[in-house]
């Protein structure tokens, strides 16, 4: 007997603490056991096992059992580390390697019962016709699924059963996503640039890399190699993408390299599959994850490589407790496993490339496309023109004729919008009214599909009101346009062109992106109207035009990251256009056109851009040069979060007091958007120079315990809605 240290699976800072328990000799660190706490019954994870105890033994409860799903034992040291960094009860950051539908014990292996032929045939009269049939098809077929022969043979199956000629069994059968994502295995030579980038990556000693690469430069085929490289030393990877359904070539590339080595995790497969895909990388019969954030929890044991593609892209930051950095948690699991991590982009983080020009980093890159294909051209489209000139549709003169010449060539397009919806909102022109959710403080979007107005923030439906209700009056405006619009305008515009879109509204079933994506890419449509989903990563050869409808709109957020945001953008959409044979152009429309932001991106002047950039953040002390930190109350009256939040103020004002020379700027308001999901939204907003009272803040937040009133830290935040 043994005895382990158990963290129970409740993430409340009460019980963050380890309990001890008796155990058999086979317990082991990483394990999950279920154990007598209280007067219930919880399951946990075991952090140690020891021998001895400071407590007496017989005052020491023994766990139930072990459970299935058991963590590598590198998650109970990257769990610490985690709660360390993120102040958080180790159970929360215990979770972030588990599925969640493993923590629930309800999904489990797949079986299904197996049917064979046990005894002799002959015995079966000859009127029984069917059932002779039945068995002379297990005869031909050997083993076969149940169901299929009930459809097929119906109740026969049960008399010969009967009869003792059958045998059942259960087998286990994975359940496999993206079946049809099977590639054949193209292997380009590399070019000059990529053999020298692959080799100055495997040279360095630093343990990231930065893959400066320019759109359509090859990056993917050096992530490739880097894997296979890592498997020949035995050892596993991780491959990052923001969002995996969304590069649907890229899930057909690796399944063409690497066959079954890969396993997929994701959060719009179904529970059933993400079981099987984990188990599959537990096991080790597949040694490959690739997957969006959530991924770099995989459970391998043996990494050799972590890739991060695309790494400036937003959704690598997690929104929710533990609010992770993803490039943090790959840093720990490489310096456990002593292993690379490479970045990619063609337009880094400013974070990052700050790293890489101070020499954290190591920085490769790739100058050129592959083939020294020229970048697209982009042309700068004055939209005020185009309104003094009577032209009131979302396309300028100059695109309607590229798109008209392009649909001629036979090529294919993509219009990129970032906004879904048929119109931003509907407004009385009477009153000047605009339709605002109940929920949220915010104005709803019409949406002509399903005829209704629609929250973006709660997803609440309205019906279109006939009346105002302010005013009565009966003539309402549709303010901006969204993707539906276009869409429906562009049908107008050329009624034969084959029209796909890809918004949150046409991709919202499982594989929604996938299908829309892949009938693109067998050119089952012409033009591809969609939201940011069109900018990430796509290599569609025959796209020779793309169509960027309004760049300001992302320009005037009252965040100090919009305009890295509308350069990434921009460029990552550009990026779609001539990535083949023949050369490519944007149009770029904008309101704005002497804006420098859109000026460096169409001139693919990224170094420009950032030079400007960091200069406006260190003169405005913004993010790198000091970190935006603050204090969310979200509660169910407004009455209760402004005292919860008066409260958490007071204490945060002493650690203000003592260290005001560490603060940049100080100060409680009312969020933003000041109501989401009927839940009212207060902040205390902080500039810190450093993070030295990070600690002390964090504290605050999580002593601070309300009943309808929840309290919560977020560093640099992505919106700060
Ligand atoms: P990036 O990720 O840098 O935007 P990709 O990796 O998608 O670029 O590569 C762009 C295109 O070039 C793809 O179609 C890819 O198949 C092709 N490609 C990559 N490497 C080579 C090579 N060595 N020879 C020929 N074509 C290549
Ligand atoms: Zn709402």
């Amino acid at each position: 007997m043994k005895i382990c240290e158990v963290i129970v699976d409740i993430a409340h800072s009460d019980v963050d603490k380890i309990f001890e328990y008796i155990c058999e000799d086979t317990v082991k660190a990483g394990m999950r056991v279920t154990v007598p706490f209280g007067r219930r019954t919880e399951t946990g994870f075991v952090m140690r096992v020891k021998s001895e105890s400071v407590f007496e033994k017989s005052k020491l409860k023994q766990i139930y059992r072990v459970e299935e799903g058991s963590l590598p034992e590198e998650c109970v040291s990257l769990s610490q580390k985690i709660s360390a960094r993120y102040f958080c009860p180790l159970a929360l950051s215990l979770r972030l390697f588990l599925p969640a539908e493993m923590r629930s014990g309800k999904v489990h292996e797949k079986l299904i019962t197996i049917v064979s032929l046990s005894g002799d045939p002959a015995e079966i009269p000859p009127r029984a016709q069917k059932q002779r049939e039945l068995a002379d098809f297990l005869k031909e077929n050997g083993e076969t699924p149940a169901p299929l022969l009930r459809e097929r043979f119906g109740g026969a199956v049960n008399a010969l059963k009967e009869r003792g000629l059958l045998s059942f069994q259960e087998k286990s059968v994975l359940r496999e996503p993206y079946k049809r994502a099977e590639g054949e295995d193209v292997r380009p030579t590399l070019t000059e640039a990529q053999e020298r980038a692959l080799r100055e990556i495997e040279k360095t000693k630093k343990q990231v890399s930065l893959l400066f690469g320019v759109t359509g430069s090859g990056k993917t085929e050096i992530y490739l190699r880097l894997i296979e490289e890592s498997l020949q030393r035995g050892k596993g990877a991780i491959f990052l993408v923001p969002e995996i359904s969304l590069t649907p070539q890229m899930l057909r590339k690796l399944r063409g390299r690497f066959g079954n080595d890969v396993a997929i995790l994701h959060s719009r497969l179904s529970a059933g599959e993400r079981y099987d895909e984990w188990m599959r990388l537990r096991e080790g019969s597949a040694k490959i994850a690739v997957g969006a954030r959530s991924a770099v929890f995989a459970p391998i044991e043996e990494l050799g490589i972590i890739v991060i593609d695309e790494e400036h892209d937003g959704s690598y930051r997690q929104e929710s407790a533990p609010r992770y950095s993803t490039a943090e948690i790959a840093k720990l699991r490489a310096h456990y496993h002593n292993c690379k991590i490479v970045m990619g982009s063609a337009t880094p983080s400013v974070e990052s490339f700050r790293s890489a020009l101070a020499g954290e980093y190591q920085l490769v890159r790739l100058d050129e496309r592959i083939l020294k294909r020229p970048m697209p051209e982009v042309k700068i489209v004055d939209m005020r023109l185009e309104t003094r000139r009577g032209n009131p549709s979302p396309f300028s003169m100059h695109l309607r004729e590229s798109l008209r010449e392009c649909l001629k060539k036979g090529d294919q397009a993509i219009l990129f919008l970032n906004r879904r919806g048929y119109s931003q909102s509907l407004i009385c022109r009477d009153c000047g009214y605009a339709a605002k959710c109940e929920n949220c403080d915010v104005s709803l979007t019409y949406h002509s599909e399903e005829n209704c107005l629609k929250c973006h923030y709660c997803g609440t439906k309205y019906h279109v009101p006939r009346a105002c209700p302010e005013c009565g009056g009966l003539h309402f405006g549709y303010k901006g346009t969204g993707t539906q619009r276009v869409e429906k305008e562009l049908q107008t515009l050329f009624p034969s062109a084959r029209i796909l879109r890809l918004d949150n509204d046409t991709a919202s079933q499982k594989e929604g992106h996938y299908k829309i994506l892949s009938a693109f890419a067998r050119r089952e449509g012409d033009i591809l109207v969609g939201t940011q989903m069109v900018a990430k990563g796509h290599d569609f050869p025959h796209v020779t035009l793309v169509g960027i409808l309004d760049a300001d709109m992302s320009l005037h957020f009252s965040d100090y990251r919009s305009g890295e945001r509308t350069f990434q953008l921009v460029t990552q959409v550009g990026g779609r256009s001539g990535r083949a044979e023949s050369p490519g152009t944007v149009i770029l429309q904008t309101y704005e056109p002497e804006n420098y932001i859109l000026r460096f991106a169409a001139n693919y002047d990224f170094e420009g851009f950032y030079q400007n950039e960091i200069a406006i953040r260190e003169s405005m002390s913004f993010p790198p040069f000091s970190k935006i930190v603050r204090v969310m109350a979200v509660g169910e009256t407004e009455a209760e979060t402004i005292e919860a939040l008066r409260e958490v103020y007071g204490k945060l004002s002493l650690i203000y007091e003592k260290n005001r020379e560490k603060f940049l700027f100080f100060n409680r308001m009312r969020a933003p958007v000041g109501r989401i999901q009927r839940k009212y939204r207060f902040q205390v907003l902080m500039r810190l120079l450093d993070g030295s009272v990070l600690k002390d803040i964090y504290e605050v937040a999580t002593s601070a315990k309300f009943k309808n009133v929840l309290i919560y830290v977020e560093e640099n935040p992505a919106n700060l809605n």
